[in-house]
């Protein structure tokens, strides 16, 4: 029996009416593109962040892309943000015609350096683009405050932290506006490709609609700045808000798997041993990957393999080492945290519908692998 890192059957077997009936009310809508469950959905989760505004968006990428453009970043300008993180970060930040630069993460959550983004900053900089990896919010108070200072915009990306909390403040609503993608293996999937950008001002929601509607404000108007065809589908969003009522659940049974693993780990921790994910002070994790460290990852990875336990590196290039970033001239050492981390991480299968037993195989994997290495 394989377990896999990743898997959403045994959450369709168990949600399998609701879903069916989610396809179903869009079926006998009448209308199938920017119709009520779109409109529907995106209230409730601007409802849910307590902010102003959703504008929902055909994928993760897109809500980046779009989000940057909302905030009137393009050619010429520059996004400070991090090498660690998933390649579609940058990938939306290149997509705008600016340029990504880099500052290195910390050792203990393997997030941010907020400490070094002063330093980054130059004429051209006109964006922050902190990544809330792996399901806990970077330290947003300084980047806020630097920016504020320099008159730069904050643009977060959630992809990975949906319902993630720091200081009371749900993840999305520090920046002036927020990206979600809805991949399906994200901590609010859904069943096939979808995103959103949340923001509490207006200005930025009136482009983001234009934006993903062509450049138009409404059907068959004047095209002032062409856009993108990038609307969040009918059915997508209906199945989200189906599990919008239930994000706080998924968000718990996670965070049960991520208690497991500390239990039952914890012996394999210490110096050369295994490092378990660190949640930094203020934040409330919400495991989108269960991430752990060792010195000797491959021969693990290698060794777990007759098992048949799935394993993920989230991620094993630093996007600054990708050749299609090569120009932006960050060598091998440029980031030194995120290069070595590149090369000791891994993920331990994680969704809120793993079972005990398949989650306590892991645990004695783990502990028959690790005597051995
Ligand atoms: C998944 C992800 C994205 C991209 O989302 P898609 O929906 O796959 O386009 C962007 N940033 C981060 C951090 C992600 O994890």
């Amino acid at each position: 029996m394989t377990t896999r890192v990743w898997d959403y059957l045994p959450e369709y077997e168990q949600e399998r009416a609701d879903l069916l009936a989610a396809v179903e009310t869009v079926f006998e809508s009448g209308q199938l593109i920017l119709g009520k469950s779109v409109q529907g959905f995106e209230a409730e989760y601007a409802a849910y962040h307590g902010v102003g505004h959703c504008v929902g968006v055909d994928n993760g990428t897109n809500a980046v892309k779009l989000g940057l453009q909302a905030l009137g970043i393009g050619p010429g300008d520059e996004v400070i943000t991090v090498s660690n993180t998933a390649a579609p970060t940058v990938v939306a930040i290149a997509g705008t015609g600016a340029t990504p630069v880099f500052v290195d993460v910390r050792e203990d959550d393997y997030l941010m350096d907020t400490g070094q983004v002063a330093d980054a900053v130059t004429p051209r900089t006109k964006a922050l683009l902190p990544v809330h990896l792996y399901g806990q919010c970077v330290d947003m108070a300084p980047l806020r405050r630097l920016a504020d200072e320099r008159g730069l915009a904050v643009l977060e990306d959630c992809a990975q932290a949906h319902g993630a909390r720091q200081n009371g403040r749900t993840a999305g609503t520090t920046g002036n506006a927020a990206a979600f993608s809805f991949y399906p293996t994200k901590v609010l999937g859904a069943y096939g490709d979808g995103g959103a950008v949340i923001t509490d001002d207006p200005g930025i929601d009136r482009n983001l609609r234009q934006l993903r509607y062509y450049g138009m404000e409404k059907v068959y108007y004047v095209v002032r700045s062409p856009g993108h065809n990038a609307r969040l589908d009918e059915v997508q969003a209906e199945i989200l808000r189906h599990k919008l009522r239930r994000l706080d659940s998924y968000i718990a049974g996670r965070r049960r798997v991520a208690n497991r693993y500390e239990e039952g780990l914890a012996d394999l921790t210490g110096p050369g041993g295994l490092t378990l994910p660190s949640v930094t002070e203020g934040n409330e994790h919400v495991y989108y990957v269960y991430v752990v460290r060792h010195p000797r990852r491959d021969e693990i990875i290698e060794r777990l393999k007759q098992y048949d336990i799935s394993l993920n590196i989230s991620y094993p290039w630093p996007v600054h080492t990708m050749s299609g970033f090569a120009d932006l001239g960050y060598g091998e050492g440029s980031l030194p945290v995120t290069e070595r981390l590149a090369g000791e991480i891994f993920s331990l299968p994680m969704y809120p519908s793993l079972s005990r037993d398949r989650q306590d195989r892991v645990i004695d994997a783990l502990h028959e692998v690790l005597a051995e290495v």
